[in-house]
């Protein structure tokens, strides 16, 4: 392809008129301008960008024979009957004919003006949907006018429907569209992209124009999928934007220093050689890159991939110790206490015979221990803070921060992450960030909302480790599922039965695992049965998770605060209650905290019928594949992005027009173009990206 010429960046004038508020069109007052801020409409460009969920046809009048039920028309007959019947709900019927055929009108709210309006004779315009009713064809409250000399032709192009909000019409809506695009017209976007793919694309004016005034004729299924031609050439520059802004910050954070580790210190030996196992290839070759990078006095930004159970906790160590060797610190952020608790015992028993000393920072932990762990991170004692959010409170100081883990970093919303490493920051030095996550992320999610990061994959699991076994039933079941945790503990093997979250509250969360605990406590009497849930003290928890850990405990009944990083290989079986509720990223979780021993695994997914296709669908994906890369894929392929990262996770659900999912094809040309524009066109990447991402938005900024 022949790259276009190369466009100057527009001139203030140019930008502005879009860029004014959408106050600023006539008839949007104040309160409208509220109503569009909770459509994310701030602009009269963002008003632009708002484009319709479907269209109607009123480019022509349909004769009555040619109507089929279910259409939505525009019609314009005689009419030749009217009157109220009482007939089931007192209605006024209304019969109109246009000589090829007739047709009812049916209103069940009507004034007593408008039944005299409709008199014998009167001709009328109506749009609105056929149906097939008792007595032929029907139209139930449609719109209409009556025809005389000033009735407008019908309308030259498709009638958008727009996604609102209480208080804004429809009618209002396509009147403001009209105004923006009037503005359009007059002041062009410049076409960053002209020249850059094939001819046949339109511009991304003729997109929005076509968009928002479909000709008569325009093809309405390919709309309404998503996939025509200027929907598409849309969701490409938009998509476009936001890999820019990530990979222009990545750029920019190449100008930031770091310090560089040395990932040959004899100590990062010693370590090896005391694990209880060798490290995996996979394992090997995400700590050479991850090695490399630290070794680097510029920040490294890496997201570090691999299926549950791949073994990314000592890697995470092995960064912490070069980082400690090389009298840095490094903070090790987790998603729950539970999790945090956990990488405390194992970093510690691995770290502190190496001389470091490790401390836990969370929000349980009693004021006094809270204390004398900042105090000991404030003075360099501790090279290593292992911990929740709690971690990155305005009074934890570090001495020396120079490397940020975030574990399971998909539960993390951006903010987190980014304050975090604002405590390792000073002057132009910034820590080096490795991101951890267990939800592999799709490539397409991979390709944007995480352009800005370098990427590693844990390929492969520890040996040894056997495939687990999905079943899915339904929830009548339970009663023969305690027999069989009777006869699996008999065996020495132990189970964790997981009560997910019911309603959002935590409340009838725990209330719910705590009744469960009950009943097998008393249908297992030879057996120990313990609970955990996220409202038990820091200290009952690890008491808890001490006891399962040395067997000391049969069963685990819990809520989901088991499904990051709890790892107890005896424990062989799993039942999960409620799965339909659950996503199945989540559910990829928690059956990964079984399948980590010799022993073969079980996971029994229940579920309340009966199950929606949908619903069906997930549990079947989980009971045909183990591998976490496949789930992730198909999690957002059924849910969607934002969905699959919880509504936490800001940046991506801010798409506005594209939708990965549908419009992953696009993400070879995403790449490239972005690359192109990069290199040969680098003034377009501040106004195109300004032009999609709301200004203030933290996207571009971790
Ligand atoms: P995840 O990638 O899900 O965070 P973990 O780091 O928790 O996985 O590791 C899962 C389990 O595998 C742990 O018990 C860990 O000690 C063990 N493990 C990690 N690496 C290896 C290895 N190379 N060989 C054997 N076991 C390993
Ligand atoms: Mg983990």
């Amino acid at each position: 392809m022949v790259p276009g010429p190369v466009r100057r960046p527009p001139d203030k004038e140019r930008v502005a008129k879009l860029a004014l508020p959408v106050a600023s069109l006539h008839g949007v007052g104040p309160k409208l301008g509220e109503r569009f801020a909770r459509l994310g409409v701030d602009t009269v460009a963002d008003l632009l960008c708002l484009l319709p969920q479907r269209y109607e046809d009123r480019t022509e009048v349909r004769p009555l024979g040619s109507l089929r039920p279910g259409e939505k028309v525009l019609i314009e007959a005689k009419v030749e009957l009217a009157e109220v019947a009482f007939r089931g709900r007192r209605s006024l019927l209304c019969r109109v004919t246009d000589g090829t055929g007739a047709i009812t009108l049916r209103f069940f709210h009507f004034s007593r003006g408008q039944q005299e309006g409709l008199q014998r004779g009167v001709r009328l315009r109506c749009f609105g949907e056929v149906r097939a009713g008792r007595t032929g064809l029907e139209m139930i409250h449609p719109e209409y006018r009556a025809v005389d000399t000033d009735t407008p032709p019908p309308e030259p192009t498709l009638t958008p429907v727009y996604p609102t909000t209480e208080g804004l019409q429809q009618q209002r809506l396509r009147t403001l569209a009209g105004q923006a695009l009037a503005m359009l017209a007059d002041e062009p976007l410049v076409d960053y992209l002209a020249g850059r793919f094939p001819a046949d694309w339109p511009s991304i004016n003729e997109a929005i124009e076509f968009l928002h005034r479909p000709p008569r004729g325009a093809d309405t299924a390919m709309l309404l999928a998503g996939r025509h031609p200027c929907q598409r050439r849309i969701a490409l520059e938009e998509l476009l934007a936001h890999r820019l802004s990530l990979r222009n910050a990545a750029a920019g954070r190449r100008r930031e220093r770091a310090c560089g580790f040395d990932p040959a210190d004899e100590r990062v030996a010693r370590f090896l050689e005391r694990l209880p196992f060798e490290l995996t290839p996979g394992q090997r070759g995400a700590w050479r890159e991850i090695g490399a990078d630290l070794g680097e006095p510029v920040p490294m930004h890496r997201l570090l991939q691999g299926d549950v159970g791949s073994g990314k906790t000592v890697i995470a160590a092995l960064a912490a110790l070069s980082a400690a060797a090389s009298g840095c610190q490094a903070a090790i952020m987790a998603p729950t206490e539970l999790l945090a608790e956990q990488h405390q015992a194992s970093f510690s028993a691995w770290l502190e015979p190496l001389g470091i000393e490790v401390v836990l920072l969370t929000g349980s932990l009693p004021a006094a221990e809270r204390r004398a762990a900042r105090d000991r991170l404030a003075s360099g004692g501790a090279a290593v803070a292992v911990g929740t959010h709690a971690l990155f409170q305005e009074a934890v100081n570090f001495r020396r921060l120079g490397l940020v883990v975030v574990d399971e970093q998909h539960r993390f919303g951006v903010h987190q992450r980014l304050s975090l490493k604002r405590k390792g920051e000073r002057g132009d030095f910034a820590p080096h960030q490795l991101v951890m996550t267990a939800t592999p992320i799709p490539r397409t999610l991979a390709m944007t909302a995480y352009a800005d990061l370098d990427c590693s994959v844990v390929a492969g699991l520890p040996p040894g480790r056997k495939p687990v076994r999905t079943a899915v039933m339904p929830e009548a079941r339970r009663g023969r599922l305690v027999e069989r945790i009777a006869a699996h503990c008999g065996e020495g093997r132990q189970a964790y039965w997981v009560c997910p979250l019911i309603e959002e509250s935590d409340h009838v969360d725990s209330s719910a695992a705590l009744e469960r605990e009950r009943e097998l406590s008393a249908a297992l009497p030879g057996l120990s049965v313990g609970l955990i849930h996220g409202r038990l003290k820091a200290a009952e928890k690890e008491r808890t998770m001490r006891a399962f850990k040395q067997a000391r405990l049969d069963v685990l009944v819990a809520t989901t605060v088991i499904e990051v990083g709890v790892d107890v290989p005896n424990a062989s079986l799993m039942v999960v209650e409620n799965a339909e509720r659950l996503g199945l990223a989540q559910l990829h979780q928690l059956r990964g905290r079984v399948g980590r021993g010799r022993d073969e695994s079980d996971c029994v997914l229940l579920y309340k019928a009966p199950l929606s296709d949908h619903a069906r669908e997930r549990l079947t994906v989980l009971r045909e594949t183990n591998d976490g890369f496949v789930v992730a894929e198909k999690d957002m392929q059924l849910r969607g992005p934002g969905e699959m990262l919880g509504t936490r996770q800001t940046g991506i659900v801010e798409l506005r027009v594209a939708d990965l999912a549908r419009d992953a094809d696009l993400l070879p040309t995403v790449v490239r173009l972005s690359d192109e524009l990069m290199a040969d066109a680098p003034g377009c990447v501040e106004p195109l990206t300004r032009r999609w991402i709301r200004a203030g938005s933290e996207y571009a900024k971790v």
